[in-house]
């Protein structure tokens, strides 16, 4: 059994490294966003709640969405581990779930923080495009069409969310990610769970690093 929790700004790709490790361990990725969607959709008594702070364009409380992980973590299909994406994002949220876990007889084994430069990951999200007519992605800094101006896929020459002037609300987003983030490393480094990957690299060699950590932690994998 073995339970993860996956730490990283936004555009750190570790939406991606859940994605695969997924895919290879078979455990489920577990992220708020979509938890809270699904209780939404399926009208359980959570989600009626939950939906009732949306509406009104309220952020869902801490305890709400906290008893929706707790019921998530809850499921048989987490006896053999989880992956936690984006969740805690703050230590009260991190000490209640330890508290949950606490009484399901289950504990966190890893904590990976996915770290990058703040340029790179400025780069990163203020260079994102896509083709009109495909949907498909670009980045003007990393991967722009091989045409300038030229979808490769469709040839279309309409795109969207050109928004090379964004930098600085990007900018903005990665101080507060940081802010209410750091006390968050604190905590596991503190418990000796984290491990920090360099995930500047493409998503393969940044998969291969993590695999190797989790190989090379005592907890069998
Ligand atoms: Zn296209």
């Amino acid at each position: 059994m073995t339970n993860i929790i996956f730490l990283g700004a936004p555009g750190s790709g570790k939406g991606t490294q859940a994605a695969m490790l997924s895919a290879k361990s078979k455990v489920p990725t577990i992220s708020t966003g979509q938890s809270l969607r699904k209780e939404v959709e399926q009208q359980s008594e959570i989600g009626k709640l939950a939906k009732s702070y949306m509406e009104s364009g309220k952020l869902v409380p801490d305890k709400i969405i906290i008893d929706i992980i707790k019921g998530r973590v809850s499921k048989s299909d987490c006896d053999n581990g989880f992956i936690l994406d984006g969740f805690p994002r703050t230590t009260f949220q991190a000490e209640e779930f330890e508290k949950i876990l606490d009484s399901l007889g289950k504990k966190i084994d890893h904590v990976f923080n996915f770290e990058i430069d703040e340029e790179t990951l400025v780069k990163r999200i203020s260079g994102r495009f896509s083709c009109k007519g495909c949907g498909a992605i670009y980045n003007h800094h990393f991967k722009p069409p091989i045409k300038n101006g030229l979808c490769d896929n469709c040839d279309s020459t309409e795109f969207e969310g050109r928004s090379d002037d964004n930098e600085e609300t990007v900018k903005n987003r990665l101080k507060i990610y940081r802010e209410s983030t750091y006390p968050l490393i604190q905590f596991y480094q503190k418990k000796n769970l984290l491990v920090s990957i360099s995930s500047i690299k493409g998503a393969p060699l940044v998969f291969e690093a993590l695999i190797e950590a989790l190989k090379s932690s005592s907890k069998k994998f």
